[in-house]
């Protein structure tokens, strides 16, 4: 089997979110050196991904709004409809890059080019809407994927699975109606955690009724129980759904080390669980066709190490 693909691009450094911004190109570059010096060992394959085309943003993004992005990031430093999207003249290549290497990254499975894939790039995507950037994202990358697997490689059924810290309430919301993509989320409970989205009671509507899993939880949840949760009722929701492809929406900032949600402190520990159990899990029930599209985590120690074990875990699977 030919070695993991890991999508990265040099140009995702070039967003800037200007001084005191947690989504900092800085959160990510121990992370890059690591993994090219591992690649360069041979362990995987950095691929460079192209930019998203318009038909691709325009798989669920409505197109003012992609044309709102190009405009108010070419003219220079400033921000798209709230104070934590900060924009800058790097930006619009940067979410282009991001939300294409999303895209590629499960086309290059479905095709065969590799067995599963890594895309480390930013901004992230999971808040972001039809027409609105929210919270440091301006493509949902990982939901495009997801349709772009239904509209062009023929997939019934998909699942991404969010263990970001925060609920992503945009690839929530593209898919709250349909039973084709299952998307399961744990996130901090949105009584004290941003955006204040994914209670469990909210779980998809018409045919989409079932398809979407909210796992919230409590401030201060210890590891042994946000494991629990996890393989007891996220693993089997998204199995019961029979997907075809996992998509996971991989972030670090539950951690404990996280400057970002300190109701969340989870440890290294779990993370590699998540990993492993979530390989083993597509190995399982969708042949092992995965790709994880990096969202938060903003502590650059905690990135590197978390991402390299992420990257270790999946190759591992194919190897
Ligand atoms: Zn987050």
């Amino acid at each position: 089997m030919e070695p993991m693909w890991i999508y990265h691009h040099p140009d995702a450094f070039s967003h800037f979110t200007g001084p005191g911004h947690p989504e900092r190109p800085e959160r990510l570059a121990p992370l890059i050196e690591t993994l090219e010096a591992r690649a360069r060992a041979g362990e995987w394959e950095i691929v460079a991904p192209g930019e998203a085309s318009l038909g691709d943003l325009t798989l669920l993004h409505a197109e003012p709004y992609i044309g709102e992005v190009r405009r108010t990031a070419g003219g220079g430093l400033s921000h798209l409809h709230t104070a934590d999207c900060p924009v800058s003249p790097g930006t619009w290549r940067a979410a282009l890059l991001a939300a294409g290497a999303a895209v590629e990254a499960a086309a290059a499975v479905m095709e065969g080019k590799t067995a599963c894939a890594l895309s480390v790039l930013r901004p992230p995507g999971h808040h972001a809407r039809r027409e609105r950037a929210m919270g440091f994202c301006f493509f949902n990358g990982a939901a495009l994927a997801a349709q772009a697997l239904l509209a062009r490689h023929g997939l019934k059924r998909v699942a991404v699975l969010d263990w970001d810290a925060h609920h992503g309430n945009g690839t929530q919301e593209f898919f709250y109606a349909t039973d084709r993509v299952h998307y399961a989320s744990l996130h901090g409970h949105p009584s004290v955690t941003w955006p204040g989205t994914g209670h469990a009671r909210d779980r998809g509507t018409g045919v989409g009724e079932g398809y979407t899993l909210n796992v919230p939880m409590e401030p201060g949840v210890d590891d042994a129980e946000y494991q629990r949760r996890f393989v007891e009722t996220v693993l089997p929701a998204l199995e019961a759904a029979s997907p075809e492809f996992l998509i996971v929406s991989c972030g670090f900032d539950a951690h404990r080390d996280d400057p970002l949600v300190p109701n969340l402190a989870l440890g290294d520990a779990t993370f590699r669980f998540l990993f492993r159990e979530t390989a083993a899990w597509a190995r399982r029930v969708c042949g092992g066709r995965m790709a994880a599209i990096l969202e938060g985590g903003y502590d650059p120690a905690v990135v590197e190490r978390l991402g390299t074990a992420q990257a270790e875990a999946m190759a591992e699977g194919i190897g």
